[in-house]
C-alpha cells in the first residue's frame, strides 16, 4: 500500500510519490501485476487480493492516489469513464426511479441516460444546470441522482455545486459530479456537497493518451462497499496495464494541468481579439457574479478547454482546420498535445441540428484542448487557421479602418 493517505493535502506529492513503496521490496514505482488471480497460504487464509475482476495491486495503488487527491478513501477504478457511470447508476438506480441531468454534459453520459437507462425503466430530465430554479423545479419525489459536470463540454457554463448539492440532499438524491475536466487538483466536488465524483480517467488523469479508463470517488463508505459490490457482479474493472501507465501519467498532473490551464487563459484572451472569431467561452472570461462562485470552486485555475465560434459556420471551420499544423483534430480532451475538435461534426454529430444549436453548439464551433506547447506556438498555428477565413485585407496603405471592420 502506498503510505500516502488522505491526510496529505500537498496534491503535487500525492501524485509524484503515487503507486510508491507499493508491493515487494519497497519500489519507488508500484510494479505492474498482471495476475488475473492470487494464490492462497492454505484454505481458509486471507489475502488482500483474490482475482483482479474484484481487485489488483497496481489497479488498488492507482486507486489510493485518485482518492487522496479528493481527500478520500481509495477510489474504485473501471474500464472507462462511461463504465465507471454504468456502475454508478447500476448501484443507485432501480426501475422507476428520475434522475436530474445537466442539458450538456459529455454526449456519452447523454446517451448512456436517454437511449439505454430509458429501456430499464429509468427516466432522466436534462436541465441547465447553472440555474439553480431549474433543477429545483426538475426534481420529482422518486429523484434519486442529480449528474452535472463543472463546466460544461463544450459550452463552458457553471454550475454552483455547493447550491445543487444541497438540494439535491434535501430531495434524497445523491449528488453526482463528472469531475473529468478540472480532477480533484482543479475542483474538489466531494468538498462542496457532492457524495461521489465521476472520472473519465482517459483526459487528464492520464494526461498521454495512453489509456481508456474511469474512476468513481466518494468518502460515504456505505455507497463505496455497494460500487465494489456492484463493479464485482458486472466485472468492468480497470485492467492492470491501463492502471500502471495511468499511474505514470498521473505523478506529473498538477503541474500538467497548471501549465495547461494557464496556457488556455492566455490563448482565450487572445482569441476574443482575433479578426474571424465570433465569440469565444472560458472560465477566466466570465465577469460579474459568476466570478466569486469561480473563486470557490476552483483551485488552480480555470480549465484547459476553449470554446470559439467562427463566423462562417461549417465552411470556416473546414478551411480554417485545414491550415492547422500543431493543434490535432481529434475526439479527444486533457492530453499534452493541444487537440481540437468541431463538436457539430465530432462528438455531437448526432444530435439533431436544431437541439445542437439550442444546446449552444452552432455550426462553426470549435473545441481546443490546450496541451504543453508554449503558448505563441499555439496561436500562430490558431492564427494560419484564421488567415484561411479572414478575407484578404486591403493593401497597405489603404482603409486600415475598414479593414478592421471587413474581419
Ligand atoms: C470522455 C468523458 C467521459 C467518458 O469517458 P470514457 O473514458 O471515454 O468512457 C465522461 N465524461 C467526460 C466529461 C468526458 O470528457
Amino acid at each position: 500500500m502506498s503510505r500516502l493517505s488522505h491526510e496529505i493535502t500537498d496534491i503535487a506529492a500525492i501524485c509524484a510519490h503515487a503507486g510508491a513503496g507499493s508491493g515487494d521490496g519497497n519500489p519507488l514505482v508500484a510494479p505492474l501485476v498482471p495476475s488475473s488471480t492470487f494464490c492462497r497460504d492454505a484454505i481458509g487464509s486471507d489475502c488482500e487480493h483474490q482475482y483482479s475482476r474484484v481487485s489488483n495491486p497496481t489497479v488498488s495503488a492507482l486507486e489510493t492516489a485518485i482518492g487522496a487527491l479528493e481527500g478520500a478513501p481509495p477510489a474504485l477504478c473501471f474500464a472507462s469513464g462511461l463504465a465507471a457511470e454504468t456502475a454508478l447508476f447500476l448501484a443507485v438506480l432501480k426501475q422507476g426511479d428520475h434522475v436530474v441531468c445537466g442539458r450538456s454534459v459529455y454526449g456519452g453520459t447523454t446517451r448512456l441516460f436517454s437511449q439505454v437507462l430509458a429501456d430499464f425503466g429509468v427516466q432522466t430530465t436534462f436541465v441547465n444546470t447553472s440555474n439553480i430554479d431549474d433543477v429545483a423545479q426538475a426534481l420529482r419525489p422518486n429523484t434519486k441522482l442529480v449528474f452535472v459536470e463543472s463546466p460544461t463540454n463544450p459550452t463552458l457554463e457553471l454550475t454552483d455545486l455547493r447550491r445543487i448539492g444541497a438540494i439535491a440532499r434535501s430531495a434524497g438524491a445523491l449528488f453526482a459530479v463528472d469531475n473529468t475536466f478540472l480532477t480533484g487538483a482543479g475542483q474538489r466536488p466531494l468538498d462542496h456537497g457532492a457524495g461521489v465524483s465521476v472520472y473519465s480517467t482517459t483526459k487528464y488523469i492520464d494526461g498521454h493518451s495512453v489509456a481508456v479508463g474511469g474512476a468513481l470517488v466518494t468518502r460515504d463508505e456505505e455507497l463505496l462497499s455497494r460500487l465494489r459490490f456492484i463493479r464485482k457482479s458486472t466485472g468492468a474493472i480497470l485492467a492492470p496495464f491501463s492502471a500502471w501507465i495511468t499511474l505514470q501519467g498521473f505523478k506529473t498532473l498538477p503541474i500538467r494541468l497548471e501549465r495547461q490551464f494557464r496556457t488556455a487563459t492566455r490563448v482565450a484572451a487572445w482569441l476574443q481579439s482575433q479578426p474571424g472569431v465570433a465569440s469565444v467561452r472560458h472560465p477566466s472570461l466570465i465577469e460579474g457574479k459568476a466570478r466569486e462562485l469561480i473563486k470557490a470552486q476552483h483551485l488552480i485555475g480555470d480549465g484547459a478547454v476553449i470554446a470559439f465560434e467562427l463566423e462562417g459556420g461549417i465552411e470556416d471551420a473546414r478551411r480554417f482546420l485545414a491550415e492547422l499544423e500543431l493543434c490535432r483534430l481529434v475526439e479527444h480532451v486533457g492530453s499534452v498535445e493541444t487537440l481540437i475538435t468541431h463538436p457539430a461534426t465530432m462528438t455531437h454529430a448526432d444530435v439533431p441540428r436544431e437541439d445542437r444549436i439550442a444546446s449552444g453548439i452552432p455550426d462553426g464551433l470549435l473545441r481546443l484542448s490546450i496541451g504543453l506547447e508554449a503558448v505563441e506556438s499555439i496561436t500562430a498555428d490558431l492564427k494560419r487557421g484564421l488567415a484561411a477565413i479572414v478575407r484578404k485585407p486591403f493593401p497597405v496603405g489603404e482603409e486600415v479602418e475598414s479593414c478592421a471592420l471587413i474581419a
